[in-house]
């Protein structure tokens, strides 16, 4: 498919300052790419200036949420360039995540162009400190202006870029949440739609009154097995093995978990993928047989665990940060910013647009 690149898109690239500060995911890239959906087919993308959104206010997306997205990074890449992270794990995903919600999936090689003309011309953009990077956020909605609780007939796919610094949450307080869940049984927890975040707030804003960041989902089918965090993935280590929840329905299955159960593996470590029951888990952290945990995702990486809450009590990881989860942090970014050989072929190098 052919891309058209907007001059006002260039003008706006080159006028373009970056901030001193750039935080996580809020200064934007002056541009956006975007292709429309309509009549059983996908028109040609744009390049365009950033900026806000025309949308009829019946769009379906606005009343029924159908839409779906993905998160991944560009990062200077050694002395080559631009790299992304797996890009092809993204349009998978998203195919996936489409799917599920009755939305036609943006086929790899759009979802590929797409992605690689907006790093290409943002590749002036791409942070250059380790942990920087440029974060890359394609989204799919459905756009059909009708109130009827019909799949939508138009789409459009956009993304967009925002140059962020290193994702730091810093040690990590972890609520158990037995009340809500943020997924169903057969519903929506492994397809990366925003429903699913819309569905945790209520708990992580009961859990920060309480001191803790973030919800530790059980499993919405039997509310005693561990799923994830709210949009990250989590393992355990005990006994020196790296244990994780298997992929069941409702967990997300995150780029970065896969990424570090190979990485595991690779490095002669004890991988154990299964039904990690709540109540276990709390009694191996309590009697040391649990010695750290973690949380995995795009933006952090890796985030250390240092406390778990249920109830009234408080079960305190013995090392946090510790050496599984750095030493598998480490393996990674080294090969993200071409540190390490890409032994697994995971990086995708992006040639940079002249502007
Ligand atoms: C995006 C996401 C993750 C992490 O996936 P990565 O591909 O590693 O970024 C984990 N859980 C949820 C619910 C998510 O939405």
């Amino acid at each position: 498919m052919s891309i058209k690149i907007q001059p006002e898109a260039i003008a706006s690239l080159r006028g373009f300052e970056m901030p001193e500060r750039l935080g996580f995911g809020t200064v934007m890239a002056p541009v956006m790419f975007r292709a429309r959906f309509q009549d059983g087919r996908w028109s040609d993308g744009e390049l365009l200036p950033y900026g806000p959104l025309a949308l009829d206010p019946a769009a379906k997306v606005l009343h029924y949420a159908q839409s779906c997205f993905e998160g991944l990074k560009a990062y200077r890449y050694g002395d080559e360039g631009i790299g992304l992270f797996r890009p092809e794990r993204n349009a998978a995903r998203m195919a996936h995540s489409a799917q599920r919600l009755c939305m036609p999936p943006v086929p790899e090689s759009l979802f590929m162009d797409a992605v690689n003309v907006v790093v290409a011309h943002c590749a002036g953009l791409v942070p250059g400190n380790s942990g920087e990077s440029l974060y890359v956020r394609p989204f799919l909605m459905g756009t059909q202006p009708d109130l009827s609780v019909t799949a939508s007939r138009a789409y459009e796919f956009y993304v967009i870029a925002s140059p962020s610094e290193a994702y730091h949450p810093g040690n990590m307080r972890l609520w158990v949440e037995r009340e809500d869940s943020r997924a169903a049984v057969g519903g929506t927890g492994d397809a990366k739609v925003g429903g699913n975040y819309a569905a945790s707030l209520q708990s992580i804003s009961r859990l920060k009154a309480r001191g803790y960041d973030q919800s530790l989902w059980l499993n919405p089918g039997n509310r005693h097995t561990v799923d994830e965090l709210s949009g990250m993935n989590f393992f355990a280590v005990m006994d020196g093995a790296l244990h994780t929840p298997a992929l069941n329905g409702s967990i997300l299955e995150g780029v970065t978990r896969e990424s570090l159960l190979t990485l595991a593996r690779d490095a002669g470590l004890e991988v154990h993928e299964r039904a990690i029951d709540i109540d276990d888990l709390l009694q191996l952290v309590a009697s040391g047989t649990c010695t750290e945990a973690f949380a995995c995702g795009t933006a952090a990486i890796v985030s250390p665990i240092s406390e778990l809450g249920d109830g009234e009590q408080r079960y305190r990881l013995a090392q946090a940060p510790g050496p599984v989860a750095m030493q598998l942090r480490t393996a990674l970014l080294d090969i993200q910013e071409g540190r390490a050989e890409d032994r697994f072929g995971w990086m995708h190098l992006v040639q940079v647009a002249s502007l």
